[in-house]
């Protein structure tokens, strides 16, 4: 039987200037590998051990991207090893087979928003009428699925996303803060709910997983076993589950602990 690895991918394995968390010397700093480069500029990076251990994992076992980023985004990110055969986007909402969205998965996950929660519309408004243009930089709605803005973390008054969180709740959507960036995503729109369909089709099993946010939890919780890093939503909140690690790790080094986990209970199978 092939183990499905199914992992998110920034701050869980793929990490930006900002969030690399290189607090060792720095003369034992490890090599990086740059792995997206947006409007000129490096933006997303791996260590080179890293970038070995999913290349193996590329052989070991079905590794599945699962992120939040819409198409368009995840596609500019060149990860070391083949291309993935599945890779699910904008939290689930695309689920991509040999790089082309599949489009009954996308028209299912639809039809079940506009039946269970309230509009995009409705969330986008009420965004752009709360939030403060002194720390707003961007209000950006991803794939007709979901909005995020993009805010200066020091700016942004304290308890803001708790009440959003709870005006957002009573509407059926969820909220999660991911470094510069909040997100407001409808509650059904999941990444369990696409790794659940890669199962069906692949009959890939077990289910091995990796996460730092909320818009993990339910992917951590839905696989046999999962893995998450020191740092992000997930640590800061102290979220546990049984069957989830919680990796000592901080930074891009937790990225490599993550992939050295995977490839260890792959192989063990
Ligand atoms: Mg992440």
């Amino acid at each position: 039987m092939t183990v499905l690895v199914a992992s998110d991918l920034d701050r869980t394995l793929i990490y930006s200037t900002a969030a690399l968390g290189l607090t060792m010397p720095d003369l034992r700093a490890p090599r990086l590998l740059c792995v997206e480069v947006y409007e000129s500029r490096p933006l997303s990076f791996l260590t080179e051990r890293a970038a070995r251990l999913l290349t193996d994992l590329g052989d070991a076992a079905l590794f599945v991207p699962v992120t939040t980023r819409t198409r368009k985004q995840y596609q500019r990110v060149n990860l070391p090893g083949p291309q993935p055969t599945y890779a699910i986007c904008a939290n689930g909402g695309h689920l991509l087979v040999d790089g082309v969205s599949d489009p009954g998965w996308n028209a299912r996950v639809t039809a079940r928003l506009a039946a269970e929660c309230a509009p995009l519309e409705e969330v986008r408004e009420h965004l752009a009428r709360t939030a403060d243009p002194s720390w707003v930089r961007k209000l950006r709605v991803a794939e007709d699925l979901f909005v995020y803005l993009v805010v200066e973390r020091e700016l942004l008054p304290d308890g803001w996303v708790k009440e959003l969180a709870s005006w957002a709740g009573e509407r059926g959507w969820t909220v999660s803060l991911q470094g510069r960036k909040i997100y407001a995503v409808p509650a059904p729109l999941t990444k369990s709910a696409a790794v659940r369909e890669v199962v069906r089709r692949s009959g890939a099993e077990p289910v091995l997983a990796a996460g730092d946010s909320l818009l993990d939890a339910d992917l951590l919780l839905a696989a046999d076993r999962g893995w998450r890093p020191g740092h992000g939503e997930l640590a800061d909140t102290g979220w546990s589950a049984p069957s989830v690690t919680a990796l000592p790790e901080r930074g891009v080094l937790a990225g490599e602990r993550i992939l050295r986990e995977f490839l260890r209970a792959a192989r063990r199978r």
